[in-house]
């Protein structure tokens, strides 16, 4: 990317990138933009650089931030009626890392409200389109920022991933997503969705890239608690595997996956072969439950998380209210999706005194064998290869009424967000019809640097 110095002005890089938001504006990436403040950002950087003075690691470079994202420049939706006018009044602190090294967000994203979904279509504020085929899905939840990245409007955006949504829609546009090792980088300051999962992370064009804007938001922040003491400070040539292994799970090539995207990670599978590595096939019958595992657990931790959006503290009220309980029923009523309110039903029900055991408690010992599962597996490899999805990006519209369909969309992407492993996913082909599709390597926890290290032998070797 990009950085600006004393032959680049930092002015032309966010400028140029404002330019490009306005000629893709039909692609519905951005919910709100920053312009304004963006520029004086921008003639800041310029003027530091004139008077000598020292910049960060990213000064002048234009990005775009999902808008579930805290930042105290403009407001916060996260694609929700009940955030459509809420001014942040803190900053994230990924995002205050990012601004210390001098990256200048230009807008902020389109997300299905609270990140719930695998399309953008649960947008409050209408869907993204794909970037490679306008009548398709952009992917979920963080789609706008994926198709930001891969139209080119910016050279990196922030995602969150709770289940898939940094990986899934960079697979289906074409770029690099990053879903870190649960702690890596603070979740302070981003709306939650289901907390023991929620991971930071971003998209990015190049493997550099996002290696960078990862390590500079990586670390310890006394603000989350369950931030990890930084790991992600190698350089990536540094972060070479131990085993030059790499286990395929079979239980993901069956029934339901598309025959195109299972050629596509075969012919990946066959390069990491000839990158040097060992390629096996290997069982994990507990991985098809991990689907079941993250609709038990992920709903009932957005049925907690949610419950703060009651009329009262903030954000949407509805009008014309006479008593107690039709604020919060009219409020939850105008201010949710239905997406939202389908998972904060369900999360209550298996929460609920007469289904806890049968439901979420049993969902939690599933989790913990899939855990298992998962530590055995990385005693003999360094990674694990799998598609993402198993298709490429679906027609709008298509799924959005049929949310089993919809679910299934994340059987794959599922299993390492309930473990807190590191996945990435990387592009790795198309379809006849040229829609891209990604595969991922997921690895123990903390070996982030090592599937990029991975990642960029299996490319170099082409
Ligand atoms: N698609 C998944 C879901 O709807 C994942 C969402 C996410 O990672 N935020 O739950």
């Amino acid at each position: 990317m990009k950085i600006a110095d004393k032959n680049t002005k930092a002015v032309d890089l966010v400028r140029e990138a404002l330019e490009k938001a306005k000629k893709y504006e039909e692609y519905h990436c951005f919910i709100s933009m920053n312009e304004s403040h963006a520029l004086e950002r921008a003639r800041e950087i310029d003027e530091k650089i004139a008077n000598g003075e020292k910049v960060g690691r990213l000064a002048g470079v234009p990005y775009a931030l999902k808008d579930n994202y805290l930042s105290r420049e403009g407001v916060t939706t996260a694609a929700a009626r009940m955030l459509d006018n809420f001014p942040s009044p803190i900053t994230a602190t990924a995002v205050a890392k990012l601004e210390a090294e001098g990256a200048i967000m230009i807008g902020r994203t389109n997300l299905d409200a609270y990140a719930h979904g695998s399309s953008t279509e649960n947008s409050y504020f209408g869907p993204t389109l794909n970037s490679h085929d306008t009548s398709r899905v952009a992917g979920g939840s963080s789609g706008g920022s994926a198709v930001a990245v891969a139209l080119g409007i910016v050279p990196f955006a922030l995602g969150s991933d709770t289940g898939g949504s940094i990986r899934q829609p960079a697979s289906y546009n074409g770029v690099i997503g990053i879903k870190p090792t649960y702690g890596t980088v603070s979740r302070y300051g981003v709306v939650a969705m289901a907390s023991s999962t929620d991971v930071m992370g971003c998209f990015a064009n190049t493997i550099e890239d996002a290696d960078l804007v990862m390590r500079i938001m990586a670390g310890k922040d006394p603000k989350d608690s369950t931030t990890l003491d930084d790991f992600w400070t190698r350089d990536l040539e540094d972060a070479k595997p131990k085993k030059k292994k790499i286990g395929i799970v079979k239980d993901f090539l069956g029934n339901g996956v598309d025959e195109e995207v299972k050629k596509t990670f075969l012919d990946y599978a066959k390069q990491a072969e000839k990158a040097g590595f060992e390629v096996e096939e290997i069982e994990m019958p507990i991985a098809k439950y991990g689907l079941a595992i993250y609709y038990i657990i992920q709903p009932a931790e957005v049925a907690s998380n949610l419950s703060r959006y009651d009329g009262i503290r903030y954000g949407h009220r509805a009008a014309e209210i006479t008593d107690l309980d039709s604020i919060y029923n009219k409020t939850r009523d105008e201010g949710f999706m239905p997406e939202n309110k389908r998972r904060i039903m369900i999360g209550n029900f298996v929460l609920s005194s007469g289904f806890f055991d049968a439901y979420y408690l049993k969902a939690q010992k599933a989790r913990t064998l899939l855990i298992k599962a998962y530590d055995e597996a990385f005693e003999k490899y360094d990674a694990l290869l799998c598609a993402v999805a198993p298709a490429p990006a679906f027609k709008l519209g298509e799924k959005v009424n049929d949310p089993l369909q919809m679910y299934m969309e994340d059987v794959m992407s599922v299993p390492p967000s309930m473990a807190g492993l590191p996945a990435i996913a990387v592009p790795a082909g198309s379809s006849k019809s040229g829609l891209p599709i990604g595969v991922q390597l997921v690895g123990p926890r903390k070996s982030d640097q090592v599937l990029l290290n991975i990642a960029k032998s299996i490319e170099e070797s082409k």
